[in-house]
């Protein structure tokens, strides 16, 4: 899917080089829907992280999945984050990036690490080995196929989905939190799937490509995807680039049947702005990241003078929509 261009969607390709000589974020939504109280801590997090430290901020719209992403969500993202108060050196959409993803799928065909794949995830969860993410594991049954040569058109001719041959190994990693992000991710999930069946690039290609592109020092994001920087960190060095600094924060949950979701999907942007200022959902959000310790009305520039992670808590919050505010259990 390719957003129709829109007006109101301001899109500057790249960060101009002098920038990548000092700290770059991005804040990386999957345009899936509108922004929620979860997605706004997460920009808000993110940009404080880069802002404090007088560094750049990127905000990349991820909207590869055309099942998911619909064009209309892109602006409605932009919008919702200029509410808050936030600012971006540069909006990217990363459909826009399609050339790039594709230069390093012929890179990775080159050195003969790309292979053709038919399993279907009823194939995998027949296999029945779980990933520490939680997804089932892959466990290699197409790893011996061989793409079309180049003249016959080489992994574009594919139909299937294209996987990477990873090397097996465990590795150390922890982010700056501390958290344990390590291990073989190989043995732990298998190779990954970098272009689908339907054509869309994978998200672990595309995210490496484009931090890597864009020149991304830092990798702030909520503690749910820590999973998957193992095998974003082993692709990174196949392809010899740097690793990025990563951090992963609290998440925002909600009850729900029982159990505890991300809060997503019970509340979107249009109610909270219906309900809130943007400086008293600024107050919400720094108290629930445990920056305030209360719910004082603020803007997210008046937090950047005494922002630090150490002030950020660690735990997950449970918050509650009643209807017309968010309550914290
Ligand atoms: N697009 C992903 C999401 O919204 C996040 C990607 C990332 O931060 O690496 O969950």
């Amino acid at each position: 899917m390719r957003a129709s261009t829109d007006a109101r969607l301001p899109i500057r390709d790249k960060l101009p080089t002098e920038m990548q000589r000092d700290a770059v974020g991005r804040f990386a939504p999957t345009t899936s829907g509108p922004a929620h109280p979860g997605t706004l801590l997460a920009a808000l997090l993110c940009w404080l992280d880069a802002r404090s430290r007088g560094g750049r901020i990127l905000l990349r719209l991820e909207d590869l999945d055309p099942v998911r992403c619909r064009p209309e969500h892109l602006a409605a993202m932009v919008e919702s984050l200029a509410w808050l108060g936030l600012d971006f050196d540069a909006v990217v959409r990363q459909s826009d990036h399609r050339d790039a993803h594709e230069a390093v799928l012929d890179r990775l065909a080159e050195q003969d690490l790309l292979y053709s794949c038919s399993c279907s995830r009823t194939d995998l969860r027949n296999h029945g080995e779980r990933a520490r993410d939680g997804s089932f594991r892959y466990p290699g049954t197409c790893r011996a196929n061989r793409l079309p040569r180049r003249d016959a058109g080489g992994w574009r001719a594919v139909r299937e989905s294209l996987r990477v041959r990873l090397a097996p190994g465990a590795f150390e990693l922890r982010d700056e939190s501390g958290l344990e992000l390590g291990g073989d991710p190989l043995a732990d999930a298998g190779d990954p799937i970098v272009r689908r069946r339907d054509g869309a690039i994978a998200y672990h290609l595309a995210s490496i490509v484009d931090d890597h592109d864009a020149g991304v020092t830092r990798v702030v994001r909520g503690r749910d995807l820590a999973p998957s920087t193992a095998v974003q960190v082993a692709l990174q060095r196949m392809l010899g680039w740097p690793t990025p600094d990563y951090r992963h924060h609290l998440l925002l949950l909600e009850p729900r049947g029982g159990k505890l979701a991300k809060l997503h999907g019970s509340v979107g942007f249009d109610a909270l702005r219906g309900f809130y200022t943007t400086a008293q959902l600024g107050g919400v959000l720094a108290c629930v990241a445990g920056l305030r310790s209360d719910l004082a009305p603020v803007s997210p520039s008046a937090l950047l003078s005494e922002f630090s992670w150490d002030r950020v808590g660690n735990a997950d919050r449970v918050l509650h929509w009643d209807g017309s505010r968010l309550i914290d259990r």
